[in-house]
Parts: C-alpha cells; sequence; structure tokens
C-alpha cells in the first residue's frame, strides 16, 4: 500500500451508520450491500426489476429505470453516498446525482471507461500497452484497418459490449463484409484492434482511497468460456516479474487516473511475457470475486473503504483459490450435489428469479492448498467441460 497525491475530498469519510446509494440492484450491488450491511452502513438501491438481487439485501429498493432523473433525485436525496455497480451510468443521472448527493468517485472515470476509444486512447497515453487499434466508421475504413493491423483481428462496437457481446474475431478477408454489417448501426462508433495471441488472460484490481492510499488485489488468471468468464485461478500461474508488472499497471492505472473506488484491470499475457490492457471496469468485478473468502478483505468491503475514505484493508491471499461461474441451469446442478462439495467450497448465490442460459446465477469459491488440488474438485463435480491442460 502507498500514499500519494490527495485528490478534492481527501478529508471527507462517510462512517458506518451513513446510508448509502446504490446505483444498479444486480449480483455486484448484492454483494456490495452484503459487506456494507457487515460493516454498519445502510443501504438504498435502485434498480428497475423489484426485488432485485440487491433490492433484496438493502433496507429499501426504489424502483426506476436507470435514466429515470426523479428515480435519481430520490436516490440521491434518500443517501450520504452514492455509488454504482456498473459503467454505463446515463450522463443527465450522473449529473442529478453529483449534485444533489456526494459520488467520491465521480464521473470522469465513468465517461473514459463507458467507450472503448476514450478507454484505450487513455491507457495508451499513461504509457501502458494496449493493442493496435483503429477507429473506423465504414466498410472501407474496416478494409484499411484489417490491412493495416492484420488479421486476425477484432471488431467491436465502442459501447454497450459485455460478454463477448458487440463483438467479432475477423480471420479471413471474405468476412468483414457480413461482419460490418451485422455490428454496425447508427450512432454506435466501431473499434477494430490487433488480435492479441495470449497465453494467458490476467486481472488485477486497484483500490484507491480519496486520501490516496491505493493497493491491488492478487492478480486472477481468468479463463473464458464463449467469451464469458468461467474460472478465475488465484494465484495466477505465472512468474514473479510477471506478477509484479501487472501489480505496478494496475496501481499506475488507478493513480495516474485519480481513482476512487475500484478498477478492474484486464490484460494479456502473450509468450513473450508481454502485458496489454484489454479493458477497464471501474467498479468490483466478477473475477474479484475470489476475495470475498480467500483475502482477509474482499473487493466489496476495499471498494467501500475507499469511497467512505476509510483505510483500505489488507489484501493478503489467506489460501489458494479458485472461482468458478455458476451460469443458468449450473446452480440446479450444484444443487444436486450439494453433498459433494468439499467443505472449503463456498456457494455464493444471487438471489435471481430467472435462471436462463449464460446468465450469471452464482459463483463457487474452491479453497485448496493448491489450485490444482482446486482445479481437481471442481473438475470431479463434473459440471463443466473437463479443462485442457
Ligand atoms: P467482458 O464484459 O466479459 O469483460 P467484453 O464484451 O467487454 O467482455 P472484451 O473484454 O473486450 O469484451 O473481450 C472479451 C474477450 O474476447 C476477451 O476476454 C478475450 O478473450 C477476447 N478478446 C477481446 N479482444 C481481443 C484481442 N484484441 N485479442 C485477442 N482476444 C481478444
Ligand atoms: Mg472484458
Amino acid at each position: 500500500m502507498s500514499k500519494h497525491c490527495a485528490n478534492k475530498h481527501a478529508d471527507r469519510i462517510v462512517k458506518p451508520g451513513k446510508t448509502i446509494g446504490l446505483l444498479g440492484g444486480g449480483q455486484l450491488g448484492r454483494m456490495i450491500a452484503l459487506a456494507g450491511r457487515a460493516m454498519g452502513y445502510r443501504f438504498v438501491t435502485l434498480d428497475p426489476t423489484p426485488d432485485s438481487p440487491g433490492g433484496q439485501v438493502s433496507d429499501r429498493q426504489i424502483v426506476a429505470a436507470f435514466d429515470d432523473i426523479r428515480g435519481a433525485e430520490q436516490l440521491a436525496q434518500a443517501c450520504d453516498l452514492i455509488t454504482y455497480e456498473f459503467e454505463n451510468v446515463d450522463a443527465a443521472v450522473a449529473e442529478v446525482l453529483e449534485s444533489t448527493s456526494f459520488v467520491p468517485q465521480g464521473s470522469r472515470l465513468l465517461s473514459i471507461t463507458q467507450n472503448r476509444i476514450t478507454e484505450k486512447s487513455t491507457i495508451q497515453s499513461l504509457g501502458i500497452p494496449v493493442a493496435p487499434f483503429r477507429v473506423i466508421a465504414s466498410q472501407e475504413e474496416l478494409q484499411e484497418a484489417a490491412v493495416e493491423l492484420g488479421l486476425p483481428c477484432v471488431m467491436k462496437t465502442a459501447t454497450g459490449g459485455y460478454d463477448g457481446k458487440g463483438q467479432r474475431v475477423l480471420r479471413d478477408e471474405s468476412e468483414l463484409a457480413g461482419a460490418f454489417a451485422a455490428l454496425s448501426q447508427p450512432g454506435v462508433q466501431l473499434i477494430v484492434e490487433k488480435y492479441i495471441p495470449f497465453v494467458k488472460e490476467l486481472s488485477v484490481i486497484a483500490a484507491r482511497s480519496a486520501s490516496g492510499e491505493w493497493s491491488t488485489f492478487p492478480v486472477a488468471e481468468n479463463i473464458h468460456r464463449e467469451n464469458i468468464l468461467h474460472m478465475s485461478i488465484v494465484p495466477a500461474r505465472i512468474s514473479p516479474q510477471v506478477t509484479r508488472r501487472a501489480e505496478q499497471i494496475a496501481g499506475e492505472i488507478a493513480e495516474k487516473l485519480d481513482v476512487v473506488g475500484l478498477i478492474a484491470v484486464e490484460m494479456f499475457l502473450t509468450a513473450d511475457d508481454q502485458l496489454y490492457v484489454n479493458e477497464l471496469a471501474p467498479r468490483p468485478h466478477n473475477s474479484g470475486h475470489y476475495s470475498m473468502d480467500a483475502c482477509v478483505t474482499s473487493q466489496f468491503e476495499q471498494h467501500l473503504r475507499a469511497v467512505c475514505n476509510l483505510p483500505l484493508g489488507s489484501v493478503k491471499l489467506l489460501s489458494p483459490v479458485v472461482m468458478v461461474n455458476l451460469l443458468g441451469d449450473d446452480v440446479e446442478k450444484v444443487a444436486e450435489k450439494l453433498e459433494q462439495l468439499p467443505p472449503a467450497c463456498k456457494l455464493h448465490l444471487y438471489g435471481k428469479h430467472e435462471s436462463k442460459p449464460k446468465r450469471k446465477m452464482g459463483h463457487i469459491n474452491v479453497l485448496a492448498d493448491t489450485v490444482e488440488d482446486a482445479l481437481s474438485i471442481i473438475d470431479e463435480l463434473g459440471i463443466w467441460e473437463k479443462m485442457e491442460g
């Protein structure tokens, strides 16, 4: 942990007993509220779905759309501090919240991370490598970008993408026209990135408070399936040098962007040990769920400590751990095997009413003496296809 330049709210502390407003009542909001209630805070959640995962564990839920100004006003009036669980916060809503309540995270980071173009340009301007990219507005420009960057490359919508939605890997020139037609829509910018032949995907979550104190959680090694996070393995199976560099990159981003709260930094590691930052998320992240059971302080508690300007907690890893996501009917499959779960498996469910294919319903943190043991425990459950390699 270290201290550095402090921001304008350096002396403003929001103490336990105060009420925190959560914009978004999904699983991230729920886990923020669960951690915060243990710390003595009260919560009001705003979410359009009644009895949302976050609403269920809050003192109160305001049922309103995320772009509903009146709902935002109600939330701001009811709370001493506002935080959010997603980055696509409507600009007008952010303005209302900032003018009526206290939003320590501010809106600058939101506007940077809402758009892949500003996000990548900002990271690049800090001297941190990202995949080379081009902004394109027509099929001709896509063709030019594909020549300059080489195939394969990845075309993505600049805004609104998640879990691999709004993106295509382009492997052959014959695919360009079709892919452009599929992704282009009025008012949505497109970006083309060089395909990074990564050997691993990593992420580091950094926390920073207004006082300037910051720290980084242990590096997670992330395995995706069909573009959705399947597992996070901690400690990541990488060299100490790469570990240090990954943590350093996340810390540098947190400091230089004057982050208050959490910032999750997704990275690609190549065979020659280069790291490229892929994406930022200014909030708790799926790849940090392992911290709930394996670290002294969870990412959710750390987020609250950071935004409330309390001292940050220890991020010490207490045990090797593998987090596995429960998507769709994985939950029922796990429910059938509850007796088979070793005692060091911690099951977290999000209270979602409806299970849909690929919907994140919960996760399991498997603690074991080694990550290999944790991976074998997951394999033995027989719910997921075995990991190759
Ligand atoms: P999420 O919200 O789940 O993080 P997303 O839809 O925002 O995903 P990205 O994180 O940009 O999108 O990409 C999803 C996945 O696609 C990455 O985790 C990676 O596996 C692959 N991918 C994306 N960009 C590249 C690239 N330039 N080179 C190689 N693989 C890539
Ligand atoms: Mg991503």
